[in-house]
């Protein structure tokens, strides 16, 4: 019982946001090559996912356990896993040997977890809630820094980034001045040089707003709808 949009190829849906991504770099300066593209898989079949990485996507999105475990399952071929949604720490021993890159940290109970269950140090974005709407996770952005900090005791939490979900608007101006804001969230980080906090990726863009999020500095944009379908 698969919707409508599910006859048109991720190869071809891939097409038409390869040149989006490419017009939006071009608008702001930089290279295509600079951002990478997470197919979230969390609405659609195994099927749907194996199609996906015949198209030659290698990053895969989930923001469920049981989705990420079915597919890592089932899924032929070495795709590299996102963790994107909100986490629970009972949950985190299973799925830390599967993911390369967890999206949510956002507490320091969830931090210890990870440090305590991962076998090696693993990429995490702190996620943010630049928006400071109710439903949102994420720290605000006043937090983020001494967050960071204090995460440095821990020897395999590794801050490659911030991530962030905009509001669902077509406010260009709204969502373009959340992104920013992570941007210059990025930069504060930075300028405190921390060993465990790097800090070079910003993941941030969904379907409806990718292109401006890469305008703004984008390195990761998670895309589920307007890829492989709802
Ligand atoms: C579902 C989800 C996405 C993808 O959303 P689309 O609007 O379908 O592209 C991206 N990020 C997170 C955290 C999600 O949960």
């Amino acid at each position: 019982m698969e919707g409508r949009s599910f006859n048109v190829k991720v190869a071809e849906k891939l097409q038409d946001i390869q040149s989006q991504i490419q017009a939006a770099c071009q608008k702001a300066g930089r290279q295509p090559d600079e951002v990478k593209i997470i197919a979230v898989t969390k609405y659609v079949s195994v099927e749907r996912a194996q199609e996906a990485l015949e198209a030659g996507l290698i990053h895969l999105g989930e923001n469920r356990d049981e989705g990420l475990l079915e597919k890592w399952d089932k899924l032929t071929g070495e795709p590299v896993w996102h963790f994107i949604g909100s986490l629970q720490s009972r949950k985190v021993k299973n799925i830390i040997d599967k993911v390369s890159y967890i999206h949510s940290l956002d507490r320091l109970s969830l931090a210890n977890e990870i440090d305590k269950r991962a076998g090696k140090p693993i990429n995490c974005f702190v996620q943010v809630n630049v928006s400071g709407e109710e439903s949102k996770h994420g720290l605000s952005p006043e937090e983020v820094v001494s967050f960071v900090e204090q995460l440095a005791k821990y020897e395999k939490i590794v801050i490659c980034g911030l991530m962030t979900m905009a509001p669902l608007t077509d406010n260009e101006d709204l969502l373009r001045s959340c992104f920013k804001q992570l941007k210059q969230l990025q930069k504060e980080v930075q300028s405190k040089r921390l060993p465990h906090a790097p800090c070079t990726e910003l993941s941030m863009g969904m379907s409806n707003d990718y292109q401006i999020a890469i305008e703004e500095g984008a390195t990761m944009v998670r895309i589920g709808t307007a890829l492989v379908g709802e």
